[in-house]
C-alpha cells in the first residue's frame, strides 16, 4: 500500500511573526516540488500570520495543540472551530513536553484527538517512551498504552496521523538509529492493526521524531514502516527544506 510521506516541522515556542514570515517566504521555494506533504506547526498566536504567508504555497500551517471542548470556561485554551477558521490542517497531540511539563494524559490526548477529528483537522498523535522506559524494556508496553487510550473511539484511523517520538531524543541531538525508529514504528503499525483492522493499518501515516536533520533524514525514510518526520530544531531553519527534499 502507498502511503503519502509527511514532513511536518514543530515550532514549539519559538520565531515571532515577522522571523516566521521570512523564513516561509525564503522555505516556499525550496519546498515547491516536494513529493511529500509538508506542513508547519507553529505557535498558536502565529497562526493568522504564517497562514498568510503560506498562502499560494505548498507548505500547510498546523497548531502545536488544541483544545477538546467547543467552547466555554477555559482561559488559555484554543478550540478546533477557532483554529479552522484559519484554515489550520494539522493539530499536534500529546506531545511530549506537554505531557512533561503540563499535565497532560493519555485521556486528554483523546479528547483533543476526537475533537479535531470532529471539525476536520487531523491530529499529529504524539507517541514515544522515556530513556527510563527505554532501558526498563517497557517501549512497546507504553506505546501499545499510548495509543490503545489515546485513539479510543476513533472511527477513521486513517484520518490520524501518528508521531513515534522518543522522548529520550527529542531536542537531545539523539536520534534513534534507522533500525530502532523502524523497530518501533513497525510495532506501532501492527498495534493499530489490532486495535482497529490490518488494513487500515497499512494506510496509516507513522512519522518519526527526535533530532531528526538533513543528515540522517534519508536513513530514516528509507526504512518500511517510516513514512515521515516530525522535526522541531531543524524546522527553525532552511535545513527543513533538505529535509522535505530528503528524496531528491
Ligand atoms: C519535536 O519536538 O517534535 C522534535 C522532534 O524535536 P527535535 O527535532 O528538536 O528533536
Amino acid at each position: 500500500m502507498s502511503r503519502k510521506p509527511f514532513i511536518a516541522g514543530n515550532w514549539k515556542m519559538n520565531m515571532t511573526a515577522a522571523s516566521g514570515a521570512k523564513l516561509i517566504a525564503e522555505l516556499a521555494p525550496l519546498v515547491k516540488d516536494a513529493d511529500c506533504d509538508v506542513a508547519l506547526c507553529v505557535p498558536a498566536i502565529l497562526i493568522p500570520e504564517m497562514t498568510k504567508a503560506a498562502k499560494g504555497t505548498n507548505i500547510a500551517i498546523g497548531a502545536e495543540n488544541v483544545h477538546w471542548a467547543d467552547k466555554g470556561a477555559f482561559t488559555g485554551e484554543i478550540s478546533a472551530e477557532m483554529l479552522k477558521e484559519y484554515g489550520v490542517k494539522y493539530a499536534i497531540i500529546g506531545h511530549s513536553e506537554r505531557r512533561q511539563y503540563f499535565g497532560e494524559t493519555d485521556e486528554g490526548v483523546n479528547k483533543r484527538t476526537l475533537a479535531a477529528l470532529k471539525n476536520g483537522i487531523t491530529p499529529i498523535v504524539c507517541v514515544g517512551e522515556t530513556l527510563e522506559e527505554r532501558e526498563n524494556g517497557l517501549t512497546e508496553k507504553v506505546i501499545a498504552r499510548q495509543l490503545e487510550f489515546g485513539l479510543k473511539d476513533v472511527d477513521d484511523i486513517k484520518k490520524v496521523v501518528i508521531a513515534y517520538e522518543p522522548v529520550w531524543a527529542i531536542g537531545t541531538g539523539k536520534t534513534a538509529t534507522d533500525e530502532q525508529a523502524q523497530e518501533t514504528i513497525a510495532f506501532i503499525r501492527k498495534k493499530i492493526g489490532e486495535l482497529f483492522c490490518p488494513m487500515c493499518a497499512q494506510s496509516v501515516i507513522i512519522q518519526y521524531g527526535g533530532s531528526m536533520n538533513a543528515a540522517n533524514c534519508k536513513g530514516l525514510m528509507a526504512q518500511p514502516d517510516i513514512d515521515g518526520g516530525l522535526i522541531g530544531g531543524a524546522s527553525l531553519k532552511l535545513d527543513f527544506a533538505q529535509i522535505v527534499n530528503y528524496n531528491k
